[in-house]
């Protein structure tokens, strides 16, 4: 058995192993943050904690920049697609 880093291993109030989860909110964009693994059920608890140290205001721009310019390159990207074919978008109406 490898030797666990207590400091590495949080457990939430349901006494369960938290799971590792990445933050994708315009605050906190790709930081990591431990929750309970429950999460979204009914009866899970509230557990949160941070893994990641905060990120500097100039990193949180530059990602936030990058996520806004792919979602832009991916709504034209299915734009295009859905002129190439136009018959795909009339077979998902009907
Ligand atoms: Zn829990």
């Amino acid at each position: 058995m490898e030797a666990v880093n207590a400091n590495n291993l949080q457990c939430c109030h349901c006494n369960e192993v938290a799971v590792l989860t990445t933050a994708w909110t315009p605050k906190n964009p790709g930081r990591r943050f431990f929750g309970c693994r429950f999460y979204g059920k009914p009866g899970a608890c509230r557990f949160f904690r941070w893994y990641d140290e905060e990120i500097p205001e100039r990193s949180k721009e530059v990602i936030n920049g990058l996520l806004r310019r792919l979602n832009k390159l991916e709504r034209e990207k299915e734009a295009m697609e859905s002129k190439k074919n136009p018959g795909t978008v009339v077979g998902k109406l009907l």
